[in-house]
Formats: structure tokens, C-alpha cells, sequence
């Protein structure tokens, strides 16, 4: 039984997070772009890896500014780190009505419309000021202000409130990790037209996700990237294009054998009985299912025991799947279901490309019974 963060782990399914790799690979992305500010995207439990551990330790080597999605999110942070010297930024759209919820807990929304400001201000007391992220459409269709007349009209907004403070200008790629480079291009053009047409300064600009700071960093000369992806090790643009840096792997996966016994000829298992053994063979039960995040479509994917290749088979259940065993081991032996066993490794975009999806869907649908341990 492992003990960590006051949890019991009574029941041993895991993922272990190796902090020290996010903070290098937050440096090394940096150095790559040629950044000397980072905004680490820290949304939805910072993709699965468990949001205040992940921006404690980025802390730790000066990183000042985070990202999350939703007020929920922002606060728990705050309660998390120093007071004073951090920013937290909110990319989703907010309702109007929180304002003062941000205030208290000073989260910086993005926003995208002028009438967002006019009706904060009426929320917002005599003294007190609002960061504000304007968030600028460009091609990714979800928020922003659209146009250059749309971007000028609320910077002049900005400015001429003493209840609101710009804090950052941004937006968002919809084609950085992928081969379409003119859709590139053209949200880049339009940011620099309607954002020098408005006289923002530069200071104030962030652009690059995880895809554009990888490939695109000479088309985006800030000082600020505002990345998630990359810091979490893997490559967003997976299988189509191969990462220009060597980033170090964060997140393995692993669970203990929970029963071993041995199936004969012509038996089945699990839901629909849909496998059936064709000899006589070793098989081992694991506390594991898609309840967990272990998707009920990855039958047949591959996982490690004692550093050997081995099968996910039948169906997945909502708690536990089966595995074949190429012998007898002991109940409690590790299994490796992402992550390096001796010189075998499943990568996280192996996992992914199995289940026919990206590795952030991967991460961010595994469940709170996983526990996180940190090394
Ligand atoms: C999620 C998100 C990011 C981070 O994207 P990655 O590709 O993971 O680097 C950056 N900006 C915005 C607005 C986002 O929603």
C-alpha cells in the first residue's frame, strides 16, 4: 500500500508525475521560441496531471503567470499559491454576472466584447480594477473581438476606464499543430493588422499555443508563449509531425496485478464473452477500467509486465480489465500501461493514436480515483 497526499491508495491504479520533466520542459520551450515569459496552461487539472502540484513547481523556477479555463479552476489556484506576485488568467468566456468573484479572487477574464466591459463596470466599485485579457478572433470562431474596428473599440474601452486595466491581448490558432500553414498565416495577419492599427503595444501580445511555439516560432516574435501541450511532454501534433525539440516524457500509468488465474481451452471472459481462450493460458485481472480514463476501446492495446509486451483482452469494464500473462505472476507485480518498463516503453501517443484520438483527450479523461504521485 503507497501512502501519498493523506490518500490511501487502497486500491492500486496510478499515475506518477514527474514534476522536475514539466519544469525542463518548460524551459526548454522557452529557450526553443525565444521566449522570456511563459503563461503555463494549467486548465482542466492541468491536463489531468493535477493543477496546483503542477503550478507549485513551475513556480518554483519563476513562472509568474498561469491559464485555466473556469472561475472554479482560478480559485483553487489562488488559495494554492503566493498572493501576490501571480497572475491567473481565465481563456473560457465568463459569465458577466462573476464579476465579483473575480475581483475577489483577482482572476483576469478574456474577454471578447465590448458590452462584456460596459456591463462589468456597473459591478465593479469605485477603487477597485479588473484585469482584463482581450481576447482577439482571429479564425478559431469561439471568442473575441472580430475585426479591426471591434479590437479598437474595446482598447479604447480599456483605457479610458479607471475600474479596468488591460493585462493582455492574445488569440488563438486553430491550425498550429497540422500541415495548414495559409490558415497560419492568415489569423497571424489579421492579430498584427487590427492590433498595430489600435497602437497596442507589443508587450501586451501573446499567441503561441504549444504548435506555434514549436513550428512557428520565427512567424511570432513576443516574449510571452502561453502553452499547455509541450510542457506536459508530448507532442500535440502527433503522428503527422515530429517534434523539432526532445522533450522529456511526464505521465506513466500504472496499476497492480489484483488476481491471477488460468483460463482453459474453449473458456471466456468478461461482458458479451467476446474472448475466448484458444489454449490454455495465464491471465491476470487489474484494477483498472473506463471509469478510470482506460478507454472501453482500447481492447487488444498493448501493456508491459516485467518488461514484456502483454494484452488488454475482452472487454473493458467500468473497474477492472483482463490481461494475458505469458506465465504465473504474483498478485501486486506493477504493470505498466503508459510509461518505460526496462527497454519497452508505451508512449502516451501510442495510447492515443489507439483510441484513435489526441493525447489531450487521453489525459484529461482520466478519473479522480487515479491518484497522482509526484516524483
Ligand atoms: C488550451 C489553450 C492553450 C494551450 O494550448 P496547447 O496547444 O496545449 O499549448 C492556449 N491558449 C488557449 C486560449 C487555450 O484555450
Amino acid at each position: 500500500m503507497i501512502e501519498k497526499n493523506d490518500v490511501l491508495m487502497t486500491r492500486p491504479s496510478w499515475i506518477e508525475v514527474d514534476l522536475k520533466a514539466i519544469n525542463y520542459n518548460a524551459q526548454l520551450i522557452m529557450r526553443h521560441a525565444g521566449a522570456n515569459r511563459l503563461i503555463a496552461v494549467v486548465k482542466a487539472n492541468a491536463y489531468g496531471h493535477g493543477a496546483v502540484a503542477v503550478t507549485k513547481s513551475l513556480y518554483d523556477i519563476g513562472v509568474r503567470d498561469f491559464a485555466v479555463a473556469t472561475i472554479d479552476e482560478g480559485i483553487v489556484l489562488r488559495k494554492h499559491l503566493p498572493k501576490n506576485n501571480v497572475n491567473i488568467i481565465l481563456l473560457g468566456v465568463q459569465d458577466v454576472s462573476h464579476v465579483r468573484l473575480m475581483l475577489t479572487h483577482r482572476l483576469s477574464p478574456a474577454v471578447g466584447e465590448l458590452e462584456w466591459l460596459q456591463e462589468a463596470e456597473q459591478l465593479i466599485d469605485d477603487g477597485e480594477i479588473l484585469d482584463i485579457q482581450l481576447a482577439v478572433d482571429t479564425g478559431m470562431g469561439r471568442m473575441g473581438a472580430h475585426s479591426e474596428t471591434a479590437v479598437q473599440a474595446m482598447y479604447d474601452k480599456i483605457l479610458s476606464s479607471t475600474k479596468l486595466n488591460l493585462s493582455g491581448i492574445f488569440t488563438h490558432f486553430a491550425t498550429a499543430d497540422d500541415e495548414n500553414q495559409n490558415y497560419y498565416d492568415e489569423q497571424i495577419d489579421n492579430f498584427y493588422k487590427w492590433v498595430q492599427s489600435a497602437n497596442i503595444p507589443k508587450s501586451y501580445w501573446h499567441l503561441a499555443n504549444s504548435g506555434s511555439a514549436l513550428w512557428h516560432y520565427h512567424q511570432i516574435n513576443t516574449d510571452t508563449i502561453r502553452v499547455g501541450s509541450v510542457l506536459y511532454g508530448y507532442n500535440p501534433g502527433a503522428p503527422d509531425l515530429p517534434m523539432p525539440i526532445i522533450t522529456k516524457n511526464v505521465l506513466s500509468l500504472k496499476s497492480r496485478i489484483g488476481a491471477v488465474h488460468k483460463l482453459q481451452v474453449g473458456e471466456s471472459l468478461s461482458y458479451g464473452a467476446t474472448y475466448t481462450a484458444q489454449y490454455s493460458q495465464w491471465v491476470a485481472t487489474l484494477p483498472i477500467g473506463y471509469a478510470d480514463g482506460y478507454l472501453r476501446r482500447m481492447t487488444g492495446m498493448k501493456v508491459l509486465v516485467g518488461g514484456q509486451e502483454e494484452h488488454v483482452i475482452g472487454r473493458i469494464t467500468m473497474d477492472q480489465l483482463v490481461i494475458t500473462l505469458d506465465r504465473q505472476y504474483p498478485v501486486g507485480t506493477i504493470v505498466t500501461l503508459i510509461g518505460r518498463d526496462g527497454d519497452k516503453e508505451i508512449t502516451l501517443e501510442n495510447f492515443a493514436d489507439y483510441a484513435h484520438t489526441i493525447p489531450h483527450e487521453i489525459l484529461t479523461s482520466f478519473g479522480q480515483r487515479l491518484s497522482r504521485i509526484y516524483k
